[in-house]
């Protein structure tokens, strides 16, 4: 059994129970299965990683076009490059201006190592600006950035301290004791403010199903912090953005691609009673987690067929998802069931 959660773990777990027995719990993975949804994602999020502060729209578009080239999808029904303008333009207003002009730190794909309920977490944030606490401090070292007037912000990277293993268990997590320690005699001016983006290449604006992920990555950064759900809600943003739902249309002004690039973010806005009844429910998850017996789990009462089989890597396959089949959705001879060496 995998023994990281994250939010796409939990997020499986609660679309597709069988989905989810036959991923985390058993790690049986499909190999040579593509799909095309994945595929047009994959390419946009290679294209933003390697995207920098300072790259023009010239530059992001050769070198998009490119990384298109690498991936095999329908070109004409997904013509990813004609979002490289709207992402430009995204870029510019939610992230250079950040970095350039507010002091934010800029972490694309930034991974998070935290627990939940004593079990490790993990997860990969598309975007991550953030500008640590304003501490007073007439001594500056290399994990401070000064800010003038005896003023200094606290690095992301010292926050986050050093990932131990655990000698008995091998397991890694991160120790920020270093950064605790330093921060308990400080005087405080601002609290770290965060921004967090997470890039959906589908073709509809929603949050509907998103908001767990985006509030795990807050829980994960607070911890860091020690932050409570109050110290987050204040001080850190959430985001999505959709760069991909316009493709269809050229856009031929800059004023409608501006446009275009507005209606395609949305916020979420969560309360301390939502921020805890999600953990909680978390937390409920990891402990059926512990106590279910999966063999006893008769596969076609838990799977749950949805819009999500279509990119469901064991859709049609007669007895990993017996149900599917049965709904005469059909397995590809060319995939290959992988099942892990102590099966
Ligand atoms: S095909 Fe659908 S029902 Fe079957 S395991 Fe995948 S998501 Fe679940």
């Amino acid at each position: 059994m995998s023994n990281k959660y994250s939010a796409s773990r939990f997020s499986c777990r609660s679309s597709c129970l069988q989905k989810y027995k036959l991923s985390y719990i058993k790690g049986i993975k499909i190999e040579g299965r593509d799909f095309d949804v994945q595929q047009k994602g994959l390419a946009f999020h290679k294209i933003a990683e390697e995207t920098s502060i300072d790259d023009t729209l010239p530059q992001i578009t050769e070198r998009g076009i490119a990384t298109i080239a690498e991936h095999t999808f329908d070109k004409e029904k997904y013509p990813v490059e004609r979002a490289l303008p709207v992402f430009y333009k995204w870029w510019q207003r939610y992230v250079v201006d950040l970095v350039k002009n507010q002091h934010y730190e800029l972490f694309k794909e930034h991974w998070e190592n935290s627990s939940i309920a004593g079990e490790p977490l993990c997860g990969a944030i598309d975007v991550l600006c953030f500008k640590g606490p304003v501490i007073k401090t007439a001594e500056l070292n290399d994990n401070l950035i000064d800010l003038g007037n005896g003023l200094a912000q606290v690095k992301y990277e010292f926050i986050q301290g050093e990932t131990v293993t655990d000698e008995e268990t091998g397991e890694k997590f991160t120790d920020n004791s270093k950064y605790r320690d330093f921060i308990k005699d400080k005087e405080i001016v601002s609290k770290a403010q965060v921004r967090v983006y997470d890039y959906k290449t589908g073709s509809s604006v929603h949050l509907e199903g998103y908001e767990n992920q985006l509030l795990l990555y807050g829980y994960m950064i607070g911890k860091q912090l020690g932050y409570s759900a109050q110290d987050i809600i204040e001080n850190f943003k959430f985001y999505l953005f959709y760069p991909l739902v316009g493709i269809k249309t050229r856009m031929a002004t800059d004023e409608k691609i501006e446009a275009r690039m507005l209606k395609d973010v949305i916020e979420y806005k969560f309360s301390a009673e939502d921020y805890n009844n999600t953990l909680l429910e978390f937390e409920r998850a990891i402990k059926d987690d512990k106590t279910r017996d999966w063999d006893a789990m008769d596969p076609k009462m838990n799977a749950n067929i949805s819009f999500s089989c279509g990119y469901c890597q064991f859709c049609g396959h007669p007895d990993l998802c017996p149900l599917s089949a049965a709904s005469g959705l059909e397995f590809p001879d060319t995939a290959k069931v992988i099942y892990p060496e102590s099966e």
